[in-house]
């Protein structure tokens, strides 16, 4: 029986913002992929494992729904269709299972220039626009305040000069789309920044497994981004001095030194990054030959 080969499928956003951190996290988990001639998917060549190009904001249903195993998205699209998915018995079938290092930016309310604001009690009986209508309703509800929401899909920020709202609640980066608007940054609802989601959806055990194998090539692929292996000579004595300063570092390897009693080789991982501060002291202590490399791959 020729049993049809099973292939996971993973959402990334077409064009924009993550498009290309997202790729590239792809290639870096080993996955070599050629993009089909409407650029709407990219078929895994070393792997089977495809990538849909979709909307960012589709891409949290349609991990939700199984048509696709893993998704990256921001976290601002991930949390507002999470709660409009999602409902207290149904939850959205989605699990959030990684943070990436790209898509920073938050979620706030912005007022014209010169309203005043002092605290989220400001925010009560007023219109608040947003294309996020369900985080602002959540950030409200904590706060036990009453509020407008007025949903607008796009150009949130020429609401209030329209009349339409007192307050808006959208995407801030460098705040300069605020700054052209006349608006100001008053509150952050949350921050954000690129996440893979996982599905809930029960796989077949060969899909799992796949799964489970590139994320912990995404967990790999994460670790060694501010890691580093960093080779340095001292004298015996100052070991304990010196494994103290390196950040984030498992037990050293110690290797011997030909000609040597009371020196020795160290070798280390840092789980973070060394900065020339750390060699400094390093040198302090006794240290000498420091060598500082970045880790490729890891797996731990
Ligand atoms: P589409 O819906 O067509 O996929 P979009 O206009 O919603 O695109 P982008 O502007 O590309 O999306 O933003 C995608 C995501 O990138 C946002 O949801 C947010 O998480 C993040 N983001 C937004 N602005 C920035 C920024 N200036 N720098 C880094 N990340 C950002
Ligand atoms: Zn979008």
């Amino acid at each position: 029986m020729n049993i049809p080969e099973q292939r996971i499928q993973i959402a990334l956003q077409k064009s924009g913002r993550l498009t290309d951190h997202s790729l590239d996290l792809l290639s870096r988990c080993g996955l070599k992929f050629t993009r089909s001639r409407d650029q709407l998917f990219c078929y895994g060549e070393n792997m089977p494992i495809d990538i849909l190009l979709v909307r960012d904001d589709d891409i949290p249903a349609l991990v939700s729904d199984d048509v696709c195993d893993l998704g990256i998205a921001g976290l601002n699209v991930v949390h507002e269709k999470r709660l409009q998915i999602g409902t207290d018995e149904q939850p959205a079938m989605f699990d959030q299972v990684y943070s990436l290092d790209f898509g920073h930016c938050r979620l706030a309310i912005a007022a014209p220039k010169d309203t005043e604001y002092c605290g989220p009690s400001t925010l009560q009986g007023s219109r608040i626009a947003t294309s996020y209508p369900a985080s602002v309703a959540e950030f409200l509800q904590q706060h036990g305040i009453d509020a407008d929401i007025v949903y607008l899909s796009g150009a949130v920020e020429i609401a209030t000069r329209l009349g339409r709202a007192d307050f808006i609640c959208d995407l801030v980066c460098t705040g300069s789309t605020l700054a052209a608007n006349q608006l100001r940054e008053v509150q952050t609802v949350f921050e954000s920044n690129a996440v893979v989601i996982q599905t809930r959806a029960p796989l077949s055990q060969t899909k799992q497994d796949l799964v489970d194998r590139i994320l912990q090539r995404v967990n790999g692929v994460l670790q060694v981004q501010e890691s580093k292996y960093v080779m340095l000579h001292a004298p015996r004595s100052a070991l304990k001095e010196i494994a103290a300063l390196l950040p984030g570092s498992e037990s050293p390897t110690i290797i011997p030194l030909e000609g040597f009693d009371d020196k020795v080789a160290i070798h280390v991982v840092c789980r973070e990054n060394v900065f020339w501060e750390t060699l400094e002291n390093l040198k302090a202590v006794g240290a000498s030959s420091l060598l500082v490399l970045p880790v490729e791959k890891m797996l731990v």
